[in-house]
């Protein structure tokens, strides 16, 4: 690590707490450069993505109003590997360099700390040389089940297809430096965690 900035990665699965755990940080001071939110702006109405997307996929998932329509693109990419790679190679190598623009104005902002929410860190080796420490949050299956059901649309079976995709919760912790089971825990004891976490090694 020759920078002076502390990069910590985000890790977890679905519902775990993730963006919970990153909007405590940024409370606290870090910067937060979010993959899901940067996928959001590429493929919004006016999105750097589209046009490949509309090329590759055709407008039929496109909606002028809404951008890319990703319940439908999510559905379609579910079942099709070889659609899901055609899309990554599409959004991920914007997704990289949106977050190494990012990266950059913090440095040059002076920034102390920041924070990556990426969801794929475990699945992109690639975006783990970028954090100097990552953190996994933690949680039972029934808990993410429980969580993303009752903070979307979503069904039990749709959660549970989405869980079983993901990488494991062993996964995940073996390439963690650290871990919070957010299980069990108000938000308030779950903020306390994060912040015992962050004075501990000084991230702050
Ligand atoms: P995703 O992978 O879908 O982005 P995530 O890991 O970012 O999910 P969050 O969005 O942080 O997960 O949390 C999922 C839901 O669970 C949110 O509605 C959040 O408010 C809630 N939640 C997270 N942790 C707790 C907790 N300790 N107590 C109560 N609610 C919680």
């Amino acid at each position: 690590m020759n920078s002076p900035i502390f990069r910590l990665g985000l890790t977890g699965g679905i519902g775990c707490g993730k963006s919970t755990v990153a909007k405590i940080l940024q409370d606290q001071g870090a910067t937060l450069i979010d993959a899901d939110e940067i996928s959001r702006a590429l493929t919004a109405p006016t999105g750097l993505a589209l046009p490949m997307i509309s090329k590759v996929f055709g407008k039929s998932f496109l909606d002028p109003s809404m951008g890319l329509n990703r319940v439908k693109m999510r559905d379609f990419v579910f079942n099709d590997l070889e659609a899901k790679k055609k899309l990554e190679s599409i959004i991920h190598p914007l997704i990289a360099n949106e977050i190494a623009f990012l990266t950059r104005r913090a440095e040059s902002e002076s920034k102390l700390f920041i924070v990556y929410d990426i969801p794929l860190l475990l699945e992109s080796p690639k975006w783990r040389t970028m954090v100097d420490f990552v953190l996994v949050i933690d949680c039972l299956i029934e808990t993410q089940i429980a969580r993303v059901t009752t903070r979307s649309l979503l069904s039990r079976q749709e959660v549970e297809k989405i869980v079983n995709a993901q990488a494991t919760h062993t996964e995940r912790r073996e390439i963690a430096d650290a871990a919070i089971y957010n299980e069990g825990l108000t938000l308030s004891e779950l903020f306390n965690s994060v912040t015992n976490l962050i004075n501990k090694f000084r991230i702050s």
